[in-house]
């Protein structure tokens, strides 16, 4: 998994989607026994804030939703977020903070870790782990995958998963495959480390901008995506000003703060917003991807879901809406309601 801001999180709305990340989040409350590695696992609640009567509305609506799924969201209004967020901006003419929806078993982990974790859990299990290894074809005869070329040579195998986030679109092309996935930057920021002074994982509803406190002290924020598709590993400067002023609109405090670093990953974004787990038209070829910027959070659903199709050949039942052809028939997971439009989820 990429470097990220590490949320982990299950307040999602529609069925598709609900039952697949309220299974990760569950799968990720028992990781750190059943991989016996510290991931830094933090529980520390999330906090979407709502500025208008309508945004309230709408994240009433999610509540419910994330409730009737099974999980957890409260509803708080402006007091006890002034309790719980008290360095917070409530004087703010134009954003005037409303109140926030409350999920509790939301949080961070590390995301290092978190591969560190498996990558050992792996290996424990006989798993032969490859690294600097680029996939630069794959094999396929008479419709049925047969292995990969690689920068290391030849691999056979009889079951193939292609799992490269942004670079879905170039090696699914090596098996012939155009996918509907376009492929955009987005990037994530850290301040110098402080003392610790945010106790949540919080987010701005009038901007693109959230925010979380490592454990190192950091404060580690984001927005939006670049808006345009790209290979770049690198960010450009007009989001960067865009989530500064976001932040400085949120939490005036954060201007006092240094920014020690930014970076930018490649993010495999669909047309609904929704992540695919399928095989493909090739006999023993699989696909994962489309995770969008939310992929972190999905690791061990995504991981466990796609191991099992694999393996069986049965779509489970927290991914069984996940599917390649969806969007041809017509069976969108917008979660956003905004369109067919990649960069806007
Ligand atoms: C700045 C930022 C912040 C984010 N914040 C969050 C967050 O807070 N919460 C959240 O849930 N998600 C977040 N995400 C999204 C999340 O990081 C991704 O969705 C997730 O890492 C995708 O995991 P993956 O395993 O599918 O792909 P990746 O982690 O990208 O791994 C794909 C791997 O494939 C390899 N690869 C590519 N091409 C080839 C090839 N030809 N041959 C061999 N290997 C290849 C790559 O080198 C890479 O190691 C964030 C992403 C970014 C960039």
């Amino acid at each position: 998994m990429g470097r990220n801001t590490t949320i982990v999180r299950a307040n999602y709305g529609i069925d598709g989607n609900s039952e697949f990340y309220s299974h990760s989040l569950k799968l990720w409350e028992d990781m750190e026994q059943e991989l016996n590695y510290n991931t830094m696992m933090s529980q520390r609640g999330i906090i979407n804030l709502f500025h208008s009567d309508g945004q309230r509305d709408a994240f009433a609506k999610r509540g419910n939703m994330m409730i009737s799924q099974g999980d957890d969201a409260i509803m708080l209004g402006r007091d006890e977020i002034r309790e719980m967020l008290p360095y917070i901006s409530y004087d703010n003419p134009r954003f005037p903070v409303y109140g926030g929806l409350y999920h509790p078993r939301g949080g961070t982990a590390r995301h290092d870790a978190v591969a560190w974790g498996f990558a050992r859990g792996a290996d424990q299990r006989g798993v032969d782990i490859i690294q600097q290894c680029e996939v630069t074809g794959i094999d396929i005869e008479n419709g049925v995958v047969r292995g990969v070329q690689t920068s290391r040579g030849p691999i056979r195998a009889k079951k193939v998963a292609i799992v490269v986030a942004g670079r879905s679109s170039q090696v699914a092309a090596m098996a012939g495959m155009r996918l509907p996935i376009e492929s955009h930057v987005l990037q994530a920021f850290v301040t110098e480390g402080l003392k610790p002074c945010v106790d949540h994982v919080i987010s701005f509803g009038m901007g693109h901008f959230y925010l979380s406190q490592s454990d190192k002290g950091g404060l580690v924020f984001g927005g939006d995506i670049d808006f345009y598709a790209s290979y770049a590993s690198r960010g450009n400067l007009h989001m960067a000003e865009h989530v500064m002023e976001a932040g400085m609109a949120l939490m005036p405090m954060i201007g006092r703060a240094k920014v020690l670093r930014s970076w930018g990953g490649i993010m495999d974004m669909t047309p609904d917003g929704s992540p695919f787990i399928d095989r493909t038209q090739t006999e023993g070829l699989f696909i994962n991807c489309g995770w969008c910027y939310g992929g972190f959070k999905a690791v061990p659903g995504s991981g466990k879901c796609f191991a099992h199709l694999m393996a069986t050949g049965d779509y489970p039942p927290a991914a069984s809406k996940l599917r390649l052809d969806r969007l041809a028939r017509g069976h969108v997971i917008d979660e956003e309601a905004t369109g067919s439009q990649h960069n806007l989820h």
